[in-house]
This record gives structure tokens, C-alpha cells and sequence, in this order.
């Protein structure tokens, strides 16, 4: 490992800032350039009026190990506060509970046979060690072969679409594997209901401490500053270049943007590295916050099965976080996942507005239209990579063949789904292997 190397990490999110973190701790010079006017990536905070909160709804659950770990080491994991929601169901025009086993006894959209089958999917699922194999069928073949159409059609469904959109019948079943996997491990890190956690003050706070700990680590973190290329130059060092002009030179890349956005970044690629980022297939979103002067309703989340509600799930930050903490209002998320080409992302945000609300106003009836504080929509066309059919045979790797250029991002996540805690796990896996890689020696690949 040679010391003091100049390092540039595109992308100011938690998987750029963890890996800078890293990296200057182990002696390196790093510097992070973010395209956008704050750090955060898909975690940074917005405001709505008065309130400052996540852009995007976010949880932590007591077995996110990376991610406590890294709160630990910011000197924030005890401002950590824990709470039991509930899970709420729209069907049919009702809002249903399923948030307690005997909720599940009662609940009328299941027969009690096909209530014994979806457990049995469900263990069957938390005991398969190796997801690969799970990799060669639908999640929706998957579900409806151990489940039965109807299950499929009133449970599974609506919770991929919650979690998908339109792309719910283009995953493999270690999608929902993945899905399983996170709420068992939630389960056995001792917790008997799955607790879900916040940090006070949201991630606004968690990023005002990491800011504050890569500046003592000696990281130089830009934010404004977009990548437009990454190219060698002849003395060997990689000069990044950004859309404001300027251009630096460096010893090694890290680009942790999305695949599509890389594959533009490093225009010295090979075609079959073009190929493989080109390939891995996203799922945007569409995401509206609001402030209400009430609560909907007394779930975190509520699931939606009726086809014709505009987006995919209701999301209630106020059944977890203190209302205290949004002046005695509710913040409320409507989350609709789209396809990474999806028109409805150039939609205006007044058409949405009207949409999004007169949904909600169907489904709620007792909100009031004067009741809506603040309305505000966040669009992102690359959030989630696919896990489609095969997909890590078609993985791209971390070292490319341009030395000293490397990309590490969400499209590395093999079989997990896409939460902060498997962000920073990737980046603590791997950082080593940036660091022991030799970029004019033999090349290798780097697994994660
Ligand atoms: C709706 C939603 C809900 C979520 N809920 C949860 C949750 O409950 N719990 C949880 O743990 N996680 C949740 N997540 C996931 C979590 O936000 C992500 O796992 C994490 O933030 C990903 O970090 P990243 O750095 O990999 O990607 P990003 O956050 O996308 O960061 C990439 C960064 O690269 C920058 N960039 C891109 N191109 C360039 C360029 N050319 N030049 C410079 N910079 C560039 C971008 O501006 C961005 O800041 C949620 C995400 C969403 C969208």
C-alpha cells in the first residue's frame, strides 16, 4: 500500500463518505466531490417550512451493525430512540391492520389455509443460506409456487409494489429473500417485534457529525462541484473534471454514482465494462412529503393493494418520530416507485400534487384539504438497482481497466436490499482491497 496517495471519491453519499472516511484514516489524502449543493446523496435532509427532515423516509433497524457501528464512532448511537410501529393494509377501500399476530389471525383477505402457507413461505424462505439459486425464478413465480395465486394477488403483490412499483414482476425471488433475510436478522439481534430507530434530529444530524469527523480525518469534501469526466493523462494520474470548469489531478478515482451515470463518467472504459454498468437496470421514485395538521392514521406503513391509488405505500414518519419534533404536525411520506424511464418523472409537480391528494382524500376521508402544510416532491431516476433474473452474473466489478480507477456502488449489493447499513457494509469491504490493489501491476479483479 503506498501512503499518501491523492484520492477522489465522486459522490457524496453515505457510500462516498463512508469510503473517504476510510481511506483517510489509513494515511490517504482524499478528497470528496458531490454534484449536489449538500452531502447526503439519497439520505440528505430537505426542508418543508419550518421542518427539517429526511428528502426520503428512513429507518434503522437494532441489527444495522454497520451503520450503528459507524453512528458509534460519531458519538451518536445513543441518540438513537426506538420505537414499535404498527402496519397498516389498504384493500378493498378499508384501511386494515396487520401489525400484531392476532391482527394477522383476523385479518379477512387471507383464507386461515392460505394465512398457514404465507408462514410457511416465509420460514421456508428465512432457511435458505445461499440466495443464488433464487436467483434463476420470478420473485412472483417464486411466491405464487409456494403461496397460491391468491396470496400472491393480496399480500405479496402489494408489498412488492410498495417496494417496486411497475418493476415488481421483473425481480428474482432473492429479492424477497433479501427482504426476509433483513427482518429475521432485525429479530434475532434480540428485539421480540421488530423495532424500528431514528436518530433525534434525523439524518440532517447524523450528517452534520460525519461532515464534522471526515474534516478531522483530513477529508477536503466539495459539494457543487459535478463530475463530467474521468480520463488518464499521460503522466499516469487520473484528472477528474467537473461541469463548473474545473479539473484536478489525482492517483486514484473511487466513482460511487449510480452504474448508468459511471458508465458516462469514464468514457476510457472497455466496451464490456460499459456493457455490465450499462446493463444493471434502476427503479426511481417519485417521492412527496407533506405536513398535515393531524395524523392519517396510527401505522408506519401502510401497504396498498387497491390498483387505482396513484402511489405505492403511505408512509407515517409521526408513528415513529415525536410530533413534538414537527411542531405538533405530521409528516407524512407517499412514495410511488417508478422505472428508471418512467414519463410520470417529468410530470409537473402540481400535476402530482393534485393526483397525490385527491387519492389521499379518497382514502382518508376526514382530511381536510386545509389540513395539507406543506407539500414537496423528490425525484431520483437511479435509487435501487434490479436484482433481475442472473443478476450477479452480470455484476460490474470494482477495479476497472483504466489503473487506478475504480467504481463502487449500489449495483455491488448482491441480494441485500438498499438501506444504509448494506451501503457501509459495502464500503468496509471494499476499501482493502483499494488499498492493497497496486493499479500498474497485474490486473485482478476485486470481489466484494
Ligand atoms: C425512498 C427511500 C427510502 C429509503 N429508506 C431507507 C431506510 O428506511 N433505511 C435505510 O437504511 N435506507 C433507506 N434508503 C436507502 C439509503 O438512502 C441508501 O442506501 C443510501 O443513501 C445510498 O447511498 P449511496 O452513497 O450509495 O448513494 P446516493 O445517496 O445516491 O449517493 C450518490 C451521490 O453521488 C452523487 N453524484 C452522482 N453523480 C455525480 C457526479 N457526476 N458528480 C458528483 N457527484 C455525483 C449524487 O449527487 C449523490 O449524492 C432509502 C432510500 C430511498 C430513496
Amino acid at each position: 500500500m503506498s501512503v499518501g496517495e491523492r484520492w477522489c471519491v465522486v459522490g457524496g453519499g453515505m457510500l462516498g463518505m463512508a469510503l473517504a472516511l476510510r481511506l483517510a484514516q489509513r494515511g490517504q489524502r482524499v478528497t470528496v466531490w458531490e454534484g449536489a449543493a449538500e452531502l447526503g446523496g439519497l439520505a440528505a435532509p430537505w426542508s418543508l417550512g419550518e421542518i427539517v427532515w429526511d428528502r426520503h423516509y428512513h429507518v434503522t433497524l437494532a441489527s444495522d451493525s454497520y451503520l450503528r457501528g459507524l453512528l458509534r464512532e460519531l458519538g451518536v448511537e445513543s441518540e438513537l430512540t426506538w420505537v414499535t410501529t404498527r402496519t397498516g393494509f389498504y384493500a378493498g377501500g378499508r384501511l386494515l391492520s396487520l401489525s400484531s399476530i392476532f391482527d394477522y389471525a383476523a385479518f379477512p383477505l387471507l383464507s386461515p389455509l392460505e394465512k398457514m402457507r404465507l408462514a410457511a413461505t416465509i420460514i421456508r424462505a428465512s432457511r435458505i443460506g445461499d440466495a443464488r439459486p433464487l436467483e434463476r425464478i420470478s420473485a412472483v413465480d417464486w411466491l405464487r409456487r409456494h403461496s397460491g395465486q391468491r396470496t400472491l394477488e393480496r399480500m405479496w403483490y402489494p408489498l412488492l409494489r410498495a417496494k417496486l412499483g411497475a418493476n415488481a414482476d421483473r425481480v428474482s425471488a432473492a429479492f424477497i429473500w433479501a427482504i426476509i433475510a433483513r427482518m429475521y436478522a432485525a429479530r434475532r439481534s434480540g428485539a421480540k417485534r421488530e423495532l424500528f430507530g431514528y436518530v433525534r434530529g434525523g439524518y440532517a444530524r447524523i450528517l452534520d457529525r460525519l461532515a464534522t469527523h471526515l474534516v478531522e480525518c483530513g477529508v477536503r469534501a466539495v459539494v457543487g462541484r459535478r463530475v463530467e469526466s474521468v480520463t488518464r493523462s499521460e503522466d499516469g494520474s487520473l484528472v477528474v473534471k467537473a461541469s463548473d470548469g474545473s479539473a484536478e489531478a489525482f492517483d486514484r478515482v473511487v466513482v460511487t454514482a449510480a452504474s448508468p451515470l459511471a458508465a458516462r463518467l469514464c468514457p476510457e472504459l472497455t466496451e464490456r465494462e460499459r456493457e455490465l454498468h450499462e446493463g444493471v437496470e434502476y427503479q426511481g421514485i417519485i417521492c412527496a412529503s407533506l405536513v398535515l395538521d393531524h395524523p392519517l392514521s396510527a401505522y408506519y406503513i401502510t401497504n396498498i393493494v387497491d390498483a387505482w391509488v396513484p402511489f405505492t405505500a403511505v408512509i407515517e414518519m409521526t408513528a415513529l418520530v415525536d410530533r413534538a419534533t414537527f411542531g405538533g404536525r405530521s409528516l407524512v411520506y407517499l412514495p410511488k416507485y417508478v422505472t428508471e424511464g418512467d414519463p410520470a418523472l417529468a410530470r409537473s409537480d402540481e400535476e402530482i400534487e393534485r393526483e397525490f391528494l385527491d387519492a389521499l382524500e379518497h382514502m382518508y376521508p376526514g382530511l381536510q384539504p386545509g389540513a395539507v402544510r406543506g407539500f414537496r416532491i423528490s425525484r431520483v431516476r437511479y435509487v435501487l438497482p434490479l436484482s433481475t433474473l442472473g443478476y450477479s452474473d452480470r455484476l460490474p466489478p470494482i477495479r476497472t481497466s483504466v489503473p487506478g480507477l475504480y467504481v463502487v456502488n449500489s449495483a455491488q449489493i448482491v441480494n441485500g436490499t438498499l438501506n444504509v447499513n448494506e451501503t457501509i457494509a459495502l464500503a468496509e469491504r471494499a476499501y482493502p482491497g483499494l488499498l492493497a490493489d497496486h493499479p500498474a501491476g497485474k490486473q485482478r479483479p476485486l470481489n466484494v
